[in-house]
């Protein structure tokens, strides 16, 4: 049912409420996510959990919560957290590859595209994304702060199609189901609303539903990219598998459309492109009729000056706009490439960013 998952765990599920991180509950996690694995899905896991493996691994030092201490608890423990993961995804026969992010990476247009290459180049040669924040590093201004809204960030990133945040709570609940006997699981919602905010903005007063007001404000930013949610509890029974191919666990929150439509329309209404590609009517036909990427080979001639990451128009000398897109070359890298067979382009510039000069994911073709 879905393609590309983003699976993040919390804190409170690896270690199921203990000190230490439960390698048994990691296994089985993993075991999960190699089903889908093997099923040809990809899945990406932003995973919490560094600062308390360092804080085990230290034998629980008495040490002031400041900054730079929880940055030297997540330096011990991402590393460990990280070969607990190798380890328990080596039963299955997969590979898995680290992946450190701050807001920053994803707010740097340039950065943002580098990172998407390499989950794209990750996911390609079939190996698992494990993220987490770069805690040891994020200062204030550029931390996401909490994994919730990094893996919607994560999922944004990759055009995901679901975002699974798996909690030690069965999903959103109607009141706090700790203390409330009449709390009832809210299984799908349609609007993130204030009324809604204010039930999981009491979880931080110890009133509600543990930690969701960051789960709403995560599945905000995935629902409107384009990504289905789904709350749901770590512990239940194969509920990784059960949430991917779409049996009802948990809370629901339907996508408001798909990753390709929002993404296209935040290149029509993005900012105004500042270059221009002029192309043969081979790469013209390639784009209107075939549905294809723009190759370098089919642009004749480069106008303006922008980065990799920028709007840029897609014409026939003379003829009407045919697309709209966002380059993954600058204008200076593709005038040194422009005319030159896909194979040729590290050879030209000295690096490459992938065989296409605009891809059709990123572009919008005009009537
Ligand atoms: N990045 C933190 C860690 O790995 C967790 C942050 C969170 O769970 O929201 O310890």
């Amino acid at each position: 049912m879905y393609r590309r998952v983003v699976v993040k765990l919390g804190t409170g599920v690896l270690t199921k409420g203990t000190r230490f991180l439960s390698q048994p509950q990691m296994v089985e996690l993993a075991r999960q996510i190699a089903t889908l694995h093997h099923q040809g899905k990809d899945v990406i896991v932003c995973t919490s959990g560094a600062q308390a493996a360092g804080r085990a691994q230290l034998d629980f030092p008495d040490l002031p919560a400041n900054l730079s201490n929880r940055q030297m608890l997540a330096a011990v423990g991402q590393s460990r957290l990280m070969r607990l993961w190798e380890r328990f995804f080596d039963i299955y026969g997969i590979y898995a590859g680290q992946i450190l992010l701050t807001r920053a990476d994803t707010e740097n247009r340039q950065r943002f595209l580098n990172a998407r290459d390499t989950f794209n180049a990750m996911l390609e040669y079939r190996i698992v994304p494990v993220v987490n924040e770069n805690d040891a590093v994020a200062v204030e201004e550029i931390k996401v702060g909490d994994n919730d809204n990094l893996s919607a960030l994560v999922a944004v990133l990759t055009d995901a199609d679901l975002l699974l945040l798996l909690t030690d709570q069965a999903g959103l609940f109607t009141a706090d189901p700790r203390t409330d006997p009449h709390a009832q699981l809210i299984p799908e919602v349609h609007a993130i609303d204030d009324s809604l905010r204010a039930l999981a903005g009491s979880s931080q007063s110890g009133l509600g539903i543990g930690g969701m007001s960051t789960k709403l404000q995560a599945a905000d930013i995935a629902c409107r990219a384009g990504t289905e949610v789904v709350i749901a509890a770590g512990s239940a029974p194969d509920v990784i598998v059960r949430a991917v191919t779409g049996q009802s666990v948990g809370t629901r929150f339907p996508a408001q459309e798909t990753p390709l439509e929002s993404r296209k329309r935040w290149i029509l209404a993005g900012p105004a492109p500042s270059g221009r590609l002029l192309v043969d009517a081979g790469a013209a036909r390639a784009l209107q009729h075939h549905g294809h990427s723009l190759l370098p080979v089919g642009i004749t001639e480069v106008e303006g000056v922008f980065e990799r990451g920028d709007a840029v128009f897609v014409q026939k000398r003379n003829g009407p706009v045919l697309a709209r897109g966002i380059t993954r070359y600058s204008s200076d890298d593709l005038r040194r490439i422009r005319g030159c067979q896909s194979h040729e382009i590290s050879e030209r510039l000295g690096y490459g960013y992938g065989p296409v000069a605009l891809h059709r994911n990123d572009m919008i073709v005009l009537e």
